[in-house]
Formats: structure tokens, sequence, C-alpha cells
């Protein structure tokens, strides 16, 4: 599992965060195709927010790194949380460990195949 992630990471370390951050975004945004991807309405002019599923948190960064958090996989795009659309926080997978296990198998191999 270890080992393909690596060279996963080796192939776009050039990358800084924000780029990435715009590039799974971009990709979120032709994904959705204008829709929330929680509620399913209309998203305004400008897009949604990038809502992560496995939270953008320092020991999750620390554990994953910033390429897995912010990987489309890790993401859905919803309704902004600035107009007061509660669709952001229903993407957050919460802190069950098994959940969590599932979730990360899953990432990484829409990341790039790990099996
Ligand atoms: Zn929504």
């Amino acid at each position: 599992m270890i080992m393909p992630l690596i060279l996963f990471m080796k192939r776009v370390v050039k990358v800084n965060r924000t780029q990435y951050f715009i590039q799974e975004k971009g990709a979120m945004v032709i994904r959705a195709n204008g829709k929330c991807e929680v509620c399913g309405k209309q998203l305004p002019a400008g897009g949604g927010d990038f809502s992560h599923k496995l939270g953008n948190k320092k020991r999750n960064e620390i554990k994953y790194g910033w390429l897995f958090l912010d990987n489309r996989a890790n993401a859905s795009l919803t309704c902004p949380q600035a107009l007061g659309c509660k669709c952001n926080s229903k993407v957050d997978i919460g802190n069950k460990e098994g959940v969590i296990a599932e979730h990360v198998k899953s990432v990484y191999a829409q990341m790039g195949g790990l099996e």
C-alpha cells in the first residue's frame, strides 16, 4: 500500500497545494455538472464549496498528506456554507476508525490504484 503512493507523489511532487487544489476543484466542477453533490440543487455562479470527506485537519495532513486530503476522491462540491447551507458539513465522514479505513482505501484506489 505504501509503494504506489510514493510513486504517485513523485509524479506530482512539483505541484504546490494551491495549484493542486485548483486542479482538483476544476475536476469536481465538471463532475458535479453545476449541482450540489449532496442535495442536488443548482450551485450559484462561481461554483460551490470544496467539502472534504476526511477533514482538512493538521493531524490528517500529517498522516495522509495534502495530496490525499485535497484529492477529488476525498471531497464533494456542495452548496456554499457562506449562504447558510449545511451540505458542506454533511460530507464529513466523522472519526470512526472503520469508516475512515474503508474511505482511505477507496481514495487511494481512485488516486492511482493500489490493488
Ligand atoms: Zn447542497
